[in-house]
């Protein structure tokens, strides 16, 4: 149903009717069966990945991150119309597994203490970068990389006003930490397929627990 993409990392995938194929000279041809609502699923502190180390099989290489096949034949749209407008964008993470980021908020934790860290980064198991379908980005300059300035930069003001027409929302928006259980990022972009995320801004709900009718998630 969609292009073959075969990105630099040794393989090959290509959507069909009901998922993704994807080829690899090490592991041979993995099916990944779409699931109803996969790309919708909201996944917060109190909503871990199921299972707890859960791993996606149809990734493919996005500027040396991986992402989920459709998320990235999304994201890669999203860069073409950005620099159509003269803007640049790079990738600064894409999908991180459970044993990447148990090291990675053992590192916050070393430095800020748990609290401060559950506030910046998510415990194992309940980041939105293990899905794969999560992307953040930044400027070539890398100014306010991963800051809330970043927001005022040609990328941040690129995907606020325009990362929903690509299926993308920003999943952590200002002000909106009772429910997200996150401060602001406006680099962290979350593929949730164009038809939620157009949605979601036409009717102004800014967060994934209030499109669905979750409870908000502020801590664990
Ligand atoms: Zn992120």
């Amino acid at each position: 149903m969609t292009e073959e993409v075969c990105p630099g990392d040794g393989g090959c995938s290509q959507g069909f009717q009901g998922g993704t194929l994807t080829g690899r000279a090490a592991t041979g041809v993995t099916v990944s069966y779409y699931q109803p609502g996969e790309y919708q699923r909201v996944i917060n502190k109190r909503n871990p990945l199921s299972p707890i180390d859960y791993m996606p099989s149809d990734t493919v290489n996005v500027a040396g991150h991986p992402l989920r096949y459709q998320a990235a034949l999304a994201f890669w749209r999203f860069v073409d119309a950005a620099a159509a407008s003269g803007v640049a964008t790079t990738v600064v993470s894409g999908f991180r597994s459970y044993a990447s980021q148990a090291s990675l908020f053992q590192n916050y934790v070393a430095i800020y203490g748990q609290e401060q860290a559950d506030t910046i980064s998510a415990r194992p198991g309940y980041s939105e970068h293990q899905s794969g379908l999560a992307v953040d980005i930044g400027n070539p300059s890398a100014v306010c990389g991963l800051q809330e300035c970043f927001a005022s930069t040609a990328a941040g003001q690129f995907a606020a006003a325009h990362a929903h027409e690509f299926g993308f929302v920003i999943r952590y928006p200002a002000g909106m930490s009772y429910w997200t259980g996150y401060a602001y990022e406006p680099w962290h972009l979350r593929y949730v397929g164009r038809d939620v995320a157009m949605d979601m801004r036409n009717r102004g709900v800014s967060t994934l627990e209030q499109y669905y009718g979750y409870p908000p998630a502020p801590t664990y």
